[in-house]
């Protein structure tokens, strides 16, 4: 048996498969390179799902993470610590806007604390998209719009009414004084890197202001330089969300989440309203910081920029018949095939060394490290013609 075949056989025993997670045991990361039990190097465009900012093992967060664990771990929330202040304090300059963070452990948290700050405004209607992916807990999986999830776990809490992503009209139509909040992802990252039309985040804004509706902008995905900008709604003209939630590169392999709330929505939250035990840990703060202070420091915003459009060129320009565009912005990016093979496409790369992910039947997922060098580049652009053959191939076969 092998190591891979070992570990594979000891994760099935021990371990519930929630997400049918591919039988692929990792064991060291270094960079945007991985190597599996049996010494297999693979080329990480996955990132932990946007996870992995700045790679795997980045000297500036194991440096972090070590000092600060060794010095104070963590003091629950009976106390204070300085790592979430100055976290706290770093993520609203760079919003640029005055506000309060709540910190948590993950997306779907972070969407919770959303969640119920909507209901302390004292409506109970919310508006979220068709499609769109806010997480698995409860009131997060309610604003999920993607029913196939949500059908085993009826009732889940709360008035939330679906409209079509990117469709102003149908926003317009489903918000009222009544609604307490409207959620978005700049760009659906779960639901196949979905772009919507441009003005859309500023109509959003602008329906949700006229019916004194929080708009809530779920970055967990988007942000986090992950786009080429600290939150991708910065990209957009008069976009200004109440709310914005964050958590995935916010930690750079860390669990953190963040609720941030600006003006008097950050108010409403009231001592005995929320929490969570690990919530603003110093540990993951630190590390937090450290992403934030490279990314600047490194200029990885320009790196992301000019990175995801020597990516994204270089795969249209393949030509390959599987191919049909190239969707998303920066680093988050979403190949559309011209045939339903996106899974296919997802084995083979990984026979071949490359880890991408496939959201949708028709849409492969790139999400490397925002560091990602032009050697990265060229090697995925290398071993990508072979990885689509092959996958091509398979998928004619089996017709
Ligand atoms: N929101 C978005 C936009 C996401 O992409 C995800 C995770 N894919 C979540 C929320 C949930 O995050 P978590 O898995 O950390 O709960």
């Amino acid at each position: 048996m092998t190591h891979n075949q070992e570990l594979t056989r000891r994760w099935e025993g021990a371990l519930m498969d929630n997400y049918g997670t591919p039988r692929l045991p990792l064991v060291r990361g270094e960079g945007a390179r991985l190597w599996d039990a049996d010494g297999k190097e693979y080329l990480d465009f996955v990132g932990g799902i946007a996870v992995n900012a700045l790679g795997h093992a980045h000297p500036a967060v194991v440096e972090a993470v070590s000092k600060q664990i060794a010095s104070l771990g963590h003091v629950s929330n009976l106390f204070m610590a300085e790592p979430p202040i100055a976290l706290a304090e770093r993520l609203l300059q760079l919003f640029g806007r005055e506000g309060r963070v709540f910190f948590c452990n993950s997306g779907a948290e972070a969407n919770e604390g959303a969640f119920k700050i909507g209901r302390l405004t004292g409506r109970t209607h919310m508006v979220a998209t068709q499609g769109g992916f806010h997480g698995r807990t409860m009131g997060a999986l309610a604003l999920t719009g993607q029913p196939g999830k949500q059908e085993p776990f009826l009732p889940l809490p709360g008035d939330v009414t679906h409209v079509p992503y990117g469709d102003v009209e149908a926003l317009r139509a489903a918000v009222t004084e009544d609604t307490a909040l409207v959620i978005i992802e700049p760009i659906q990252g779960e639901n196949g890197v979905v772009v919507p039309p441009v003005g859309y985040l500023k109509a959003a804004r602008e329906i949700t202001r006229a019916t004194g509706t929080l708009l809530v902008l779920d970055e967990v995905q988007t942000g986090i330089g992950r786009t080429g900008h600290w939150f991708e709604y910065q990209a957009h003209e008069g976009v200004d969300p109440d709310i914005v939630t964050l958590a995935k590169g916010l930690g750079g392999g860390l669990p953190l989440g963040a609720t941030v709330a600006f003006g008097e929505t950050a108010e409403l939250l009231k001592p005995g309203h929320h929490g969570t035990t690990f919530g603003g840990n110093p540990v993951a703060c630190a590390a937090g910081l450290a992403v934030l202070e490279t990314i600047a420091a490194d200029g990885l915003l320009e790196n992301v920029k000019r990175a995801g459009e020597k990516l994204r060129e270089g795969i249209e320009s393949l030509g390959h018949p599987l191919i049909g565009h190239v969707r998303g912005a920066g680093l988050l990016l979403g190949i559309v095939l011209s045939e339903p093979l996106a899974p296919k496409v997802q084995q083979a790369a990984q026979d071949a060394g490359l880890l991408v992910n496939a959201p949708a039947p028709n849409v492969v997922r790139l999400m490397p490290p925002l560091n990602l060098g032009d050697d990265e580049v060229d090697a995925f652009l290398r071993a990508l013609p072979g990885v689509l053959d092959d996958a091509y191939g398979d998928g004619r076969s089996g017709e």
